[in-house]
């Protein structure tokens, strides 16, 4: 097998941006109560109060380092981001790409193991599965996509990509992107716990595309232990399992690019799965 081409953290955001972005950076988004006549499953149920709450983390967690901004939806329906549970969803999650005409669902199936502790209760703790499925979910609805030319196959479930056949460099693992399929061990980190936060190419995609948010945390913040960040995760005597993305104070003045418009044929890659 040859070895696998390294990419820079520039060449990583060029795989994950999809190419479909919201032109408005300001992102409206519901959790629906009855079931959005366009969504393909069924088994439909509004999230419960926990859900809300990890949702409403996500999307602060990926507005914390991009120049974008979530407000709740007048109309639920309407929302461009509406998240709810599909028990009948042949995956975790899903999510499609942004979709200006008609929004996008991000629906999650609070059956699958992916979403449950051991005694199968919901999970929304921090350092779960479901947040962490949550947060790449989230990315797909903002336009990034898989590191490579892979999906999950309702139609063959079993036949899962893996790292070695389907991987097209070596940083595609989740010690680098929320977004990748892989497991951090395959590029030698040990993780013990599922990413809490975007991981370090998830915030160069986000920033190329929408800019970097540059009034987060200004002042000297402290992560970890006594944490002044405001956000649970970087709170340790709350998070005790963190996997986190330091961004230290690293000014990303380079980061804000134009606003590309969708670039591929509509239709195209859309429809993801987990
Ligand atoms: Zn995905």
């Amino acid at each position: 097998m040859p070895k696998k081409p390294s990419y820079s953290a520039a060449e990583a955001a060029e795989q994950l941006d999809s190419g479909y972005h919201w032109w408005d950076p300001v992102i409206t988004y519901s959790f629906p109560l009855s079931h959005p006549a366009d969504s393909e499953w069924g088994g439909f149920s509004a999230l419960t109060t926990d859900q809300v709450q990890m949702a409403e983390m996500v999307l602060a967690l990926w507005s914390d380092v991009a120049d974008i901004t979530f407000v709740p939806a007048d109309d639920s329906q309407s929302a461009e981001l509406r998240f709810f549970n599909v028990s009948e969803l042949p995956a975790g999650g899903q999510a499609s790409f942004p979709d200006e005409a008609n929004g996008v669902n991000v629906h999650i199936n609070p059956t699958h193991a992916s979403n449950l502790t051991e005694e199968g209760e919901l999970d929304t703790s921090l350092g779960s599965r479901a947040l962490q499925l949550l947060l790449h979910e989230v990315g797909h609805a903002l336009g990034l996509s898989h590191p490579g030319a892979y999906d999950f196959d309702p139609d063959n479930p079993d036949d899962a990509p893996n790292y070695y056949q389907d991987a097209e460099y070596y940083e595609d693992s989740k010690q680098y992107t929320v977004m990748s399929y892989f497991d951090a061990v395959y590029t030698d980190a040990q993780h013990y716990a599922y990413a809490s936060t975007p991981l370090l190419h998830d915030i160069y995609a986000i920033q190329q595309i929408y800019g970097a948010n540059m009034s987060t945390r200004e002042g000297d913040t402290v992560y970890g232990y006594n944490s002044t960040a405001d956000r649970d995760v970087f709170d340790f005597t709350i998070n005790t399992s963190p996997v986190i993305c330091d961004l230290g104070r690293r000014r990303h003045r380079h980061a804000r690019s134009v606003r590309r418009r969708d670039r591929r044929p509509a239709g195209s890659r859309n429809g993801r799965l987990q």
